[in-house]
């Protein structure tokens, strides 16, 4: 309450929060009285109260989130693909060309990013462009060139699924789902890919806050689907320099109000691709999960994304940099991998 404010404003105020369901915890120091509201009401609008007379301030202190929060659970969660555990001591690396373009370039990228240790390739094959003239992704013959090329190197399968009617469609070709930062808050895909039994790959929007980006893992876990896997790909600040701001604080900040596993794109995150391998080396340190990067056999012929390619000598050195900075922090990342 407002210092100063009468008996008569704080008795208004606490009989609001009753008539919420509130039970009312009052203490009042020599100039001012805090009023503590004790219930579990995660969709509480706390303007509510913040609009009465006498009220200075409200805080909830605790989250609108709750199956995606650590108060509900303390231990990380694990996710288990094809044998290879997501969240855990591992650093996962998910590596390969933003669109798939050809089958061709498809096996080049997985036997290398194989050899290497990344363990999950990409590849959109419906792309979310900013322009409607931009290359738009192969479709379905992209899905299977992505995953024909997965199995043979051992590889599981991550893609995009933009909208709501391919899910069936992606599903027979992935094994996780992956959910682009334009469509954080498209809470109907959300919802159904919650019904899913395939796990969620939920990159932050561009201008989420961290707090909306976990009210959106909500909606997917609300659902039943347990799986969600988080991922810092880069925020819209007022910098030009980069092609976004890859929001690295985010990944303890994630660490410390989620039990969900954190990912982070230095790809999209700086959008050049001389700054992607510093930027994987500080996620890694920052204690991430696991990366997202983006590789190309040719990256001056990529159709999408191709400035922010790693070329493959680019690749080999990332992952043989992060692995020291693993070791440092007592984790590790995946040796490279006989043909
Ligand atoms: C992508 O990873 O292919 C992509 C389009 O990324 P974002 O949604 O983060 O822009
Ligand atoms: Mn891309």
């Amino acid at each position: 309450m407002e210092q100063g404010a009468s008996e008569a404003q704080i008795e208004a105020v606490i009989e609001h929060l009753n008539a919420h369901g509130f039970d009312v915890h009052r203490s009042s120091g020599v100039n001012q009285t805090v009023l503590g509201a004790i219930g579990v009401k995660p969709d509480f609008d706390t303007r509510i109260i913040s609009v009465i007379d006498g009220v200075a301030d409200v805080h909830r202190v605790t989250e609108s989130y709750k199956f995606a929060s650590r108060s509900w659970k303390k231990e990380d969660t694990l996710i288990d693909i094809n044998g290879v555990t997501v969240g855990g001591n591992e650093v996962i690396v998910i590596a390969g060309p933003c669109s798939v373009e050809s089958e061709e370039q498809m096996e080049a990228s997985a036997a290398h990013v194989a050899a290497h240790g990344a363990t999950f390739l990409r590849g959109g094959a419906f792309k979310p462009r900013t322009s409607p003239y931009s290359f738009q992704g192969l479709g379905e013959e992209g899905l299977r060139y992505l995953r024909a090329a997965a199995d043979n190197h051992n590889l599981s399968v991550i893609t995009e699924v933009m909208d709501l009617s391919k899910i069936d469609l992606i599903h027979q070709y992935t094994d996780v789902f992956q959910v682009g930062a334009r469509n954080m808050q498209n809470f109907d895909l959300l919802k159904e890919l919650g019904r899913s039994d395939k796990p969620v790959f939920l990159k932050r929007g561009a201008s989420a806050t961290i707090e909306e980006w976990l009210m959106a893992a909500e909606y997917v876990m609300s659902q039943g689907n347990p799986h969600v896997m988080l991922c810092e790909r880069g925020i819209r600040t007022f910098e030009t320099y980069t092609r976004n701001t890859l929001d690295l604080s985010a990944v303890p900040v994630v660490k410390k109000k989620s039990h969900l596993p954190i990912f982070a794109d230095p790809s999209h995150g700086t959008g050049i691709r001389g700054k992607v391998i510093p930027m994987a080396r500080a996620a890694v340190a920052a204690g991430a999960d696991g990366l997202m990067v983006e590789t190309h056999p040719d990256p001056a012929s990529a159709k999408s994304d191709g400035p922010q390619a790693l070329f493959f000598d680019q690749f080999v050195e990332l992952m043989q940099q992060i692995r020291v900075i693993a070791q440092a922090i007592g984790r590790t990342v995946r040796d490279p991998q006989p043909a």
